[in-house]
């Protein structure tokens, strides 16, 4: 399959050692021969990993001198506080950012001077034009807390016309979620590229904490499947390449403009995807000769 005109990303979250910072510019190396557009680096709502953030977007800018986008989430933060980390980034040279609401940590109460991402989107136009890239977040399945699929697309559309660039969705199994969803943000008239946000699977149990806690639907036979394996980890993360690497190249397929990797701060599972993918002409031919039947 030719990737030469999909934007691809990988994202990673701060580590908390200096030893695990070593490791990360080790797989961000590894990674980088994937010729990324850039690296992200997750930001702790709240600011919890606030410095950590910083110290890991400037190793990787400073080790690799590629594109870094870091994180910003706006929830208890007030504007100084926002603007004071956005110079940081400007004086580093990063003009790309992931901007986002977050969720405040259990225990935390202020709400800082913004409520939503797109408060925040609007913010750093006002305060610096044109000069970031702006990404925001989007929710094929819908945003737990959103009250309707129609508020969260609304959501997203609020963003883009306070000035996101792009967006990057939670991740998501079910290539039809992301499908319908580019129907409806086409139907708004949300003339941004959304990029399906991918999580490899590595290991069952972490993957169903997390899709519980945002809101990410594991379909039935898949958990069941994934169950299945029990204790075999390398059935797990086999059988998860496989199924992953198929979901990438379906998106891919049907038009998706590329593809955000949650990495988990590895390298293994990204990597055996885009090998699957480099190996994957039958299947996208396929699928495009489905589509001309159907056409
Ligand atoms: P928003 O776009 O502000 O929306 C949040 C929800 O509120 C939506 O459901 C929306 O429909 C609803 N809403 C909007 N307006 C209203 C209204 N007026 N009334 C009621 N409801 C409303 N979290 C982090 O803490 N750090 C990270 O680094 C991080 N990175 C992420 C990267 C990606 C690609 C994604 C998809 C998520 C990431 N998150 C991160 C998680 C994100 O912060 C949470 O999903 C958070 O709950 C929502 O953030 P948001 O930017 O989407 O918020």
């Amino acid at each position: 399959m030719d990737l030469s005109n999909k934007r691809m990303s990988f994202e990673f979250y701060p580590p908390k050692s200096f030893e695990g910072l070593n490791q990360l510019i080790d797989i961000a190396h590894r990674l980088s021969a994937l010729s990324p557009a850039f690296f992200s680096v997750t930001f702790g709502a709240g600011g919890s990993t606030r410095q950590r953030t910083i110290e890991t977007v400037t190793a990787l800018k400073q080790k690799l001198g590629m594109p870094i986008a870091p994180h910003l989430a706006c929830v208890g933060f007030d504007r100084h506080e926002l603007m004071t980390l956005i110079e940081q980034y400007i004086a580093m040279g990063v003009n790309r950012l992931v901007a986002l609401r977050g969720d405040l940590p259990s225990g935390m109460v202020s709400s800082g001077d913004f409520e939503l991402a797109s408060d925040l989107v609007k913010f750093i136009r006002v305060v610096t034009g044109n000069y970031f890239h702006i990404e925001v977040a989007a929710y094929p399945e819908s945003h737990p807390q959103a009250a309707t699929m129609q508020t969260d697309i609304l959501n997203l559309k609020r963003k883009y016309e306070m000035g996101s660039n792009s967006a990057i969705t939670q991740y998501f199994f079910n290539q039809d979620a992301y499908f319908y969803f580019m129907d409806e943000c086409a139907k708004q008239q949300i003339n941004m590229p959304i990029y399906p946000g991918i999580m490899p699977i590595m290991q069952y149990e972490r993957l169903k904490r997390f899709s519980t806690v945002c809101g990410a639907e594991v379909p039935r036979w898949l958990a069941k499947r994934l169950e299945s394996y029990g204790d075999d980890a390398e059935a797990v993360r086999e059988f998860g390449l496989e199924f992953v690497g198929r979901l990438c190249e379906r998106l891919l397929a049907g038009g998706a403009p590329g593809l955000h990797f949650y990495t988990l701060n590895e390298s293994q599972a990204c990597l055996g995807i885009f090998e699957h993918l480099a190996g994957s002409g039958g299947v996208v031919q396929l699928v495009t000769e489905e589509a001309v039947e159907v056409a």
